[in-house]
């Protein structure tokens, strides 16, 4: 690619709930700014988390990074600055893929369990991603039948979210976390299929082993408090981790 070095910051081209996105000099590449806004229940909730942005930057960049060395293609190029990421323009996949290890949320509601119950293997979701309809839950029919994305592209989104959940299980439990679950963003590239978006508390259910305790944005959801000392917490121990 070259000349990531000299890449100079353009106008924002689309602002959403936790991050702006910015032009380059480059075409291929674009700035994700990442905000201390928070949101929830699809934006019924606004506030602020101190410093969300810069931990969910550092948090991101640094899991990025450690995926990249383990072969996984993704959207990320360097860390600019506290709250800056450079990254590979993608065309976004309109899915969210929500990976479960632990039962929680709303699959807890679906299917009246209560949360914290271990699943014998991981279960993968893809959600239509679509505010105005609130992201409702798809199948691999619905992909198709709507042109979602392609066969293949969906072969390769389920092996690549297998892959990073198997790295990341292990990943947060050498930092004393329970995975619990998380959402995962792809988009398609002149490269071919990349992750994209962020991995950060905002999109991580993260369960300290120790004392059960919530580290992720589901203080927020929950007005549980402590917000900024949490995300602080995690991007300390995602930080030391290798
Ligand atoms: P939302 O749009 O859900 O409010 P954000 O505030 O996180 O979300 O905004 C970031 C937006 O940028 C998201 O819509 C995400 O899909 C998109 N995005 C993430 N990475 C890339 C990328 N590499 N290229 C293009 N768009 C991206
Ligand atoms: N998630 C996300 N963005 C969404 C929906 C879900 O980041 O638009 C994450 C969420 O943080 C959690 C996981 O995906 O870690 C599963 O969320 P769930 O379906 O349980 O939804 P919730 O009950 O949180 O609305």
């Amino acid at each position: 690619m070259g000349g990531t070095a000299t890449v100079t910051k353009g106008e924002a081209i689309y602002e959403g709930k936790a991050k702006i996105i910015h032009a380059t000099s480059s075409p291929d590449l674009l700035i994700q700014y990442f905000k201390d806004d928070a949101t929830a229940f699809n934006g019924k909730k606004k506030g602020t988390i101190q410093d969300k942005g810069v931990c969910n930057n550092a948090i991101s960049s640094h899991i990025f990074g450690l995926l990249e060395k383990e072969g996984v293609k993704t959207h990320f190029v360097s860390r600019l600055s506290d709250r800056e990421m450079l990254v590979k323009k993608v065309s976004i996949i309109p899915i969210e893929v929500v990976m479960r290890n632990v039962v929680a949320g709303s699959l807890s509601t679906r299917m009246g369990i209560p949360e914290g119950e271990q699943l014998k293997e991981p279960v993968l979701e893809f959600y239509y991603k679509n505010d105005d309809l609130g992201d409702p839950m798809i199948n691999r029919y619905h992909i198709s039948a709507f042109n979602l994305a392609t066969d293949e592209e969906v072969v390769t989104i389920e092996k690549e979210a297998f892959r990073i959940n198997k790295w990341l299980l292990s990943f947060f439990d050498r930092m004393g976390i329970r995975l619990v679950d998380y959402k995962l963003e792809f988009g398609r590239s002149p490269e071919g299929v990349l992750l994209a978006d962020e991995i950060s508390p905002d999109g991580c259910r993260l369960w300290d082993k120790t004392t059960g305790e919530k580290m992720d944005k589901d203080r927020f959801r929950r007005d549980l408090g402590m917000l900024t000392e949490v995300y602080e917490e995690m991007k300390r121990r995602v930080l030391a981790a290798k």
